[in-house]
């Protein structure tokens, strides 16, 4: 049945449009003390006698630790204003007069009035075809009812206002509007499906804003720790541009489909990881693209496979040596090992000038905390019992430098000397390393051609930790990665 000949009409009579004075409400009525007549935004909404007040128990903690609050709800009870109410209107299926079919009653959540909330019941007209062999029947549409939601506009306008601040949980607002969690959520991903699907459909991510010169691709590892996703971004607006769940080529190809072989045909160089297939898929669909190795994953590989393993080899050591409490102290020194000998020096000065890691407390009983010193001091403890320590932090020191090189000749020679470095300790876990190094040379000393920021690689690692904290409750990825998007392009962010 086509119903497009009589919906046209009634929304072209229910135009929305706020009211413009209160002139337009109080006809010259005594207004009651104690109360205020004001605008509701709703022209189309005619209120019949005084609110309803009804209260509910709201849970303002979490299911484990309830923390329960009375909630005022006020109903207001009213009916559309119907202009077309005596006109005689038509069946658009068979032409016969339509006669009335009584009334249906909705019930919308409106703008909260300070701590309590606000509903209002809108009684709507029905009408029906006098065909006893036709069965239309319409119902006056709510001209002010937000899409998909039983909510009112003016609510939807101001939770989407929230929103934009970009400072609330979805927690804070949905006690802040009375609505429920989950459609402050669905309200949010249809305002980033609006900012970053194509046509606001939620099928397609847009194209990028602009063109890129470099690009970053990483993976990461969603909720459940099992499942991993692909990410792209652009490495010099820090911009999330793609977003895909698994760690496959396919993510890559889906990616330049997307973009287009002229869009491409502006990337010089993508920065990743050395364990990952990303690149081979990029140089298939686009050779003039380089690779770069960058310094956050050359070191990253470098503390997981030889700092980490080295560390628990002396620890077996020690043990089998039968010095369990020098194994057990090798348990904390992960992070010394880790941290650069610049690190090291700047914490001692720290100490020796008594700078405060955390306050005193008189209220909480706890003294304060200044940085303990003896870094060095520790460290050369450490490398005094296995040379290997000291490898290590020579590499490290090295591989610093050896980033800061701006001549792709300077800086090959140093990876050289670093490589020389590593097989000389003889040691499996270096020479791992020394073939890491080796079998990437061009995509490692590239580095020195392209301005490729490790910051933001890191910068994009740490977005998605903490998005995957606040999103926490929502098995939703589609939001998770429209939040990512939205999150990337906040300037504060980087
Ligand atoms: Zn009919």
């Amino acid at each position: 049945m086509d119903y497009t000949n009589i919906a046209p009409i009634a929304q072209e009579v229910f135009e929305f449009e706020p009211a413009k004075s209160t002139e337009m409400i109080i006809p010259g009525n005594i207004v009651e003390k104690g109360v205020l007549i004001s605008p509701s935004g709703m022209p189309s909404f005619r209120q019949d006698g005084v609110p309803e007040l009804k209260t509910i128990e709201r849970n303002y903690g979490t299911k484990d630790s309830p923390r329960r609050n009375i909630c005022y709800i006020h109903t207001f009870h009213g009916h559309l204003i119907d202009p077309y109410m005596d006109v005689p209107c038509y069946c658009p299926a068979c032409c016969r007069q339509l006669a009335d079919n009584g009334t249906s009653a909705c019930t919308l959540a409106h703008l909260p009035q300070g701590s309590s909330y606000t509903h209002i019941e809108v009684k709507r007209r029905r009408v029906r075809c006098t065909n006893p062999k036709c069965n239309y029947n319409y119902t006056y549409p709510i001209d002010f009812k937000a899409d998909g939601h039983m909510i009112t506009q003016p609510l939807l306008n101001f939770t989407e206002d929230l929103l934009s601040y970009g400072t609330m949980t979805l927690k804070t607002i949905s006690h802040l509007t009375g609505l429920n969690k989950n459609t402050v959520k669905d309200i949010h991903k249809a305002m980033l499906q609006e900012k970053y699907t194509v046509d606001g459909k939620g099928k397609e991510l847009i194209k990028p804003e602009k063109y890129a010169r470099y690009l970053g691709i990483d993976e990461f590892k969603l909720h459940d720790g099992h499942k991993y996703a692909t990410i792209i971004i652009n490495l010099e607006t820090g911009y999330i541009l793609h977003l895909a769940h698994g760690k496959k080529k396919a993510s890559v190809y889906e990616f330049i489909d997307r973009v287009g072989e002229e869009w491409m045909s502006h990337v010089e160089a993508i920065a990743c990881d050395m364990n990952s297939d990303f690149e081979e898929a990029f140089h298939e669909r686009c050779s003039h693209i380089h690779t770069v190795y960058d310094f956050f994953h050359i070191v990253k590989n470098f503390n997981d496979k030889v700092v980490s393993e080295v560390r628990k080899d002396e620890q077996q050591r020690l043990i089998s040596e039968d010095r369990k409490d020098e194994a057990a102290a090798l348990k904390h020194s992960k992070y010394i090992l880790m941290e650069s000998a610049e690190t090291r020096a700047q914490k001692d000065r720290d100490a020796a000038e008594g700078k405060l890691v955390s306050k005193a407390s008189e209220l909480f009983n706890k003294p304060e905390v200044k940085q303990k010193g003896g870094h060095a001091e520790k460290y050369s403890k450490l490398i005094s019992e296995n040379e290997l320590f000291l490898a290590i932090d020579i590499v490290k020191e090295a591989l610093q430098e050896a980033y800061k090189e701006k001549s792709v000749g300077r800086m090959s020679s140093k990876i050289k000397d670093i490589i020389e470095t590593c097989r000389g300790t003889e040691n499996e876990h270096f020479l791992w390393f020394a073939r890491l190094l080796e079998n990437h040379f061009d995509g490692i000393v590239n580095h020195a051609r392209y301005k490729i920021s490790t910051g933001k690689v890191e910068g994009v690692n740490n977005l998605v930790k903490t998005e995957r904290r606040t999103g926490y409750g929502y098995p939703d990825d589609e939001y998770f990665f429209l939040r990512l998007m939205d999150a990337s392009r906040k300037k504060s962010r980087f």
